[in-house]
């Protein structure tokens, strides 16, 4: 019974010195991979994989993927297209008449 008692005493100490020790090392592993962008802290911690303006959308045309912000916009029966320029929207208007 002393042996329980001693085990679960060592337990007890043990798992919040664990616990800590994590604790310090996704705090150290955070403040490294957020020193390696070059954002400013309190940035969206998202990698700019976008250059400029908001969600890739695919062009129905030639399958090239542009961001929303700069994509040619048609509404067709509500529904939105997205091109890369204006020679696929007249293509995809050309395909549909
Ligand atoms: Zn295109």
């Amino acid at each position: 019974m002393l042996r329980f008692l001693g085990l679960l005493l060592a337990i007890l100490f043990v798992v919040p010195l664990i616990r800590s020790v994590l604790g310090l090392l996704a705090r150290a592993f955070t403040t490294f991979a957020f020193k390696n962008t070059s954002q400013p802290a309190g940035a969206n911690p998202q990698p700019p994989r976008v250059p400029s303006g908001g969600v890739l959308r695919k062009d129905p045309v030639c399958g090239t993927y542009v961001s929303e912000g700069l994509a040619i916009k048609r509404v067709s029966s509500g529904e939105t297209f997205f091109y890369c320029s204006e020679e696929c929207k007249k293509k995809h208007l050309a395909a549909k008449a």
